[in-house]
């Protein structure tokens, strides 16, 4: 179908994508389209071996000596598609379709995230009427797969240092900072023995849970960390030895649920009962507005022999676990809303001869990222044990001054007669890799309204679009 809808070119554009199958891993043609646009408009053009692709404009007549100007979407998308569709994302185009309020796609999704930067952008290549600076638009791959284009990008590509995102699904909210991450995982080796005794599972569940970069600023329990205070009340109260403990299954997901099994001397079977149970209520109450549903199950056995942890290897573990910081530890000054530092304890597992901590930690500040990582490793070392760092992605810091965001806002006021909402988040973003890279960034991320991206029901708002569309081409105008 012919979308014929303003912005025209931009929706020409769009559709001419939508041709070209282009989920994340399958980019090869959409590359080619991309150097091909180029060329023909004889418009300067590299492409580096993980596909990424920069097409060069000059500015326009008047705009010569203006700073050059980075645009910034994604070419790969997230093609899932109905299950009674019988469709080859690979190889088939997507079917645009149009309610007259929104573009969708029949049975698949849509790609509006990001295929509509990648139009933008396009528009304003193949424009001889806009006005701009000099252009460097930046189409990244594999975006959605973890950032791959973003993180194999040769910076010195770019000679601007403001950047326009165009990968926010939220008109009206400008995204000026996001978080750095890394996983950092706690091992504590250990040694069993045998011991007379009478064994307790505990099992807490019915945590709320989430995703750690978005709800972490909840403050609900994490159900790893609620077995740290119970283990250490019985700890502290009865004597135990631990057996064997495992809870979470990510590092960035808030658990919903632990569980372990410790031996106590018979005798005080009863009263470890009443520890768990009693440190459980008082927990409960705590937590009753974030995770109101709560429970604990305990299953007691009779006295035998049980192999279980040295008595050492008990304490460092419930030390370990009861002392780990966990969740929020800073908020970004002035912007009450937004976690600026954070780190998840998501996952805990027994492994033949370790027991392992696994934390998500965030920070869009570096320095607090590594200083969290420092503290992990001083309470892990301590007991002999040692803290792996993998998957490291780079933070995007809020700047105090940004002459692309303030421009944003003056044109967004003008445009809607009101102020934009202005965020960080606590997730990774390819900005957050740019600003890493390329020293002293002034970056913005926006978008028009995209709902439901990533699924079949992802539907982009036409309306949106134009004011987007126009907010983009006054504040060009403006740099
Ligand atoms: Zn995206």
């Amino acid at each position: 179908m012919k979308l014929n809808y303003e912005p025209i070119k931009v929706f020409e554009f769009f559709e001419e994508i939508c041709a070209i199958p282009h989920g994340s891993g399958n980019l090869e043609e959409i590359s080619n389209y991309l150097v091909d646009f180029a060329n023909k408009r004889g418009l300067r053009v590299v492409r580096d071996e993980a596909l990424n692709v920069v097409i060069y404009k000059e500015a326009t007549a008047g705009n010569e000596n203006s700073e050059p100007v980075i645009l910034q979407g994604h070419m790969d998308m997230v093609a899932v598609k109905d299950s009674n569709v019988e469709k080859n994302l690979e190889t088939e185009c997507i079917e645009v379709d149009s309610d007259g309020e929104f573009i969708f796609a029949k049975g698949t999704s849509l790609g509006g995230d990001d295929g509509i930067a990648v139009a933008y952008m396009l528009a304003i290549l193949d424009s001889k009427d806009i006005k701009h600076p000099p252009i460097e638009a930046v189409f990244t791959t594999d975006e959605e797969i973890g950032m791959l284009g973003a993180n194999a990008f040769d910076a010195s590509l770019l000679k601007g240092r403001k950047l326009l995102n165009i990968d926010s699904e939220d008109e009206g909210v400008f995204t000026v900072s996001c978080a750095g991450g890394a996983t950092a995982k706690c091992v504590l080796p250990y040694k069993m023995e045998p011991v007379v005794a009478s064994v307790i599972e505990i099992r807490i569940e019915g945590f709320r849970g989430g995703h750690s970069g978005v709800e972490i600023n909840i403050g609900s329990a994490n159900a790893n960390i609620i077995m740290g205070r119970i283990l250490l009340n019985l700890f502290q109260n009865v004597g135990m030895r631990l057996m064997i403990l495992n809870g979470g299954e990510k590092d960035n997901a808030i658990p919903v649920l632990s569980e372990c099994a410790i031996a106590v001397h018979s005798e005080q079977k009863e009263n470890a009962i009443k520890i768990i149970n009693d440190t459980f209520e008082e927990i409960k109450d705590e937590y009753k507005v974030t995770d109101p549903n709560l429970s604990v199950i305990t299953n007691a056995m009779d006295e035998g022999v049980a192999d279980t942890f040295t008595s050492n290897a008990t304490l460092a573990a419930v030390v370990m676990l009861s002392n780990f910081p966990n969740g929020v530890q800073r908020r970004e000054p002035g912007m009450e809303e937004q976690v600026r530092t954070s780190l998840n304890l998501g996952k805990i597992r027994t492994e033949t001869e370790t027991l392992e901590f696994t934390f998500s930690v965030r920070s869009s500040k570096q320095s607090e990222k590594k200083y969290l990582i420092e503290k992990l490793k001083s309470i892990t070392e301590i007991f002999g044990g040692t803290v792996e760092v993998s998957g490291e992605y780079p933070g995007w810091e809020y700047r105090n001054e940004s002459v692309l965001r303030d421009i944003l806002r003056e044109e967004y006021i003008k445009l809607y007669g009101e102020e934009p909402v202005i965020e960080g988040i606590h997730a990774g973003l390819e900005c957050g890799i740019f600003a890493s890279e390329l020293g002293d960034l002034d970056a913005v991320s926006i978008g028009p309204q995209i709902d439901d991206i990533h699924t079949t029901k992802e539907k982009l708002s036409i309306a949106s679009t134009e004011r987007t569309w126009k907010l983009i081409l006054n504040t060009l105008e403006r740099l």
